[in-house]
């Protein structure tokens, strides 16, 4: 029996065999419950995600499409005391690979040869990607104020751009409308690039030796990363895999806090917030598609959604840039949500605290490189030349 989608709205459910990004009421489709997930359930042959393949929506060997992903390093860097999750490690430099691997898969098994998505950012290069390696024609529709050098490596992997004149939404609604005429391969909305992001939890707990780690610290935008993550722990859980339940840290940028406010005032779901600025523009979102299942998965696992400022998120970037990690600025929320969390006691600084690294620097090399001169100690000295 395969995984099915249960529409939020009507409760409708959907085999995860028909190609269906919403439910036909126009409803948003979640994942059903997991099923258990116990050490046996692990592909062994499988060198990366697919290890959970029985926990993820039914592809055939054959038919994944693979850019040869690995399990992402994890290791304990003992000068920022934290153990790092190397996802920015990823074919296309994102974690993103992990949902747009088994959304891709998925999809071409159900016959799509042409698929759409509405990101400028990390997943529309990693959807781009995949239809590559799948040879499924891509369009990406983008705002055209997206700076070029973001739409660079989309275009690469030689998706169709479409510029669309207005804001997010905008863009996102002429992505909607599209879809009646190509298929919609949202990361936000289908639930099987979901299913992807929780090969994450599985591979923490496999690398922590079959347990949880303490706490896992993630950046939050959408809550995609919060949502894979418990749902993978969740599954251990019913299999008594594990004897606890990590508690997971969603961070957000003070910039865009819906999630975090919801989390401080009790609310069941998040409000829109006002539209900000930050350097981690991955995480830069007003309005989570989810925000209701994210505040439910941070309470379940006892964690918490918090915000860090600018200034956090600069610092928290130098320190990971100064022990060689080149990550781009929306990873580094995580490292400064646990400084926070450490510095309020929410968090035992000598735990076992996984900080998520999102993705690579090599995207966002100019926004780096002018966070790095605002910050004194890091501006290049000059060095009078002798006369
Ligand atoms: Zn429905």
């Amino acid at each position: 029996m395969p995984v099915s989608y249960l529409c939020t709205h009507c409760g409708a459910s959907h085999s995860e065999d028909a190609p269906v990004w919403r439910c036909e009421c126009g409803g948003l489709l979640e994942l059903a419950e997991p099923k258990a997930f116990a050490a046996l359930d692990i592909d062994a042959d499988e060198p990366g995600l697919w290890r959970y393949a029985a926990a993820l929506p039914a592809v055939p060997g054959r038919d994944r499409l693979r850019l040869g992903e690995t399990m992402t390093p994890l290791f304990q860097n003992q000068r920022l005391q934290a153990w790092l999750k190397l996802d920015y490690l990823f074919p296309t430099g994102s974690y993103k690979d992990r949902g747009s691997a088994v959304l891709l898969s998925k999809l071409r098994t159900q016959g799509i040869r042409e698929a759409i998505e509405d990101s400028s950012g990390n997943a529309g290069a990693s959807i781009a990607a995949y239809c590559a390696a799948g040879d499924i024609v891509c369009s990406i529709f983008v705002s055209a104020r997206t700076s070029p050098a973001k739409l660079a490596q989309i275009k690469a992997y030689g998706a169709r751009l479409l510029l669309i004149d207005g804001d997010r939404s905008a863009v996102a609604a002429a992505a909607v409308e599209a879809s009646s005429r190509m298929f919609y391969a949202s990361h936000n909305w289908h639930p099987a690039f979901l299913a992807g992001v929780s090969s994450l939890g599985f591979e923490l707990w496999e690398q922590f030796g079959y347990e949880s780690p303490d706490a896992i610290v993630v950046p939050c935008g959408q809550g995609g990363l919060v949502l894979g993550v418990a749902r993978a722990f969740q599954a251990l859980e019913l299999a008594g895999s594990i004897s606890r339940v990590p508690r997971i840290f969603a961070v957000q940028a003070a910039a865009f806090p819906a999630i975090a406010e919801a989390f401080a005032g009790q609310l069941l779901s998040p409000r829109p917030t006002q539209h900000g600025t930050t350097v981690a523009e991955g995480i830069a979102c007003r309005l989570p598609v989810r925000g209701a299942a994210v505040l439910r998965a941070v309470r379940w696992s006892d964690g918490k959604a918090i915000c860090v400022t600018e200034h956090e998120i600069e610092l928290a970037l130098a320190e990971l840039l100064g022990c060689g990690h080149y990550v781009e600025p929306t990873s580094a929320t995580a490292l400064a949500g646990l400084r926070k969390l450490t510095a309020s006691g929410d968090v035992d600084p000598v735990g076992r605290n996984v900080v998520v690294l999102t993705g690579s620097g090599l995207k966002a090399p100019a926004a780096i490189g002018e966070i790095m001169d605002r910050l004194p100690a890091h501006t290049p000295r000059t060095i009078p030349l002798r006369t």
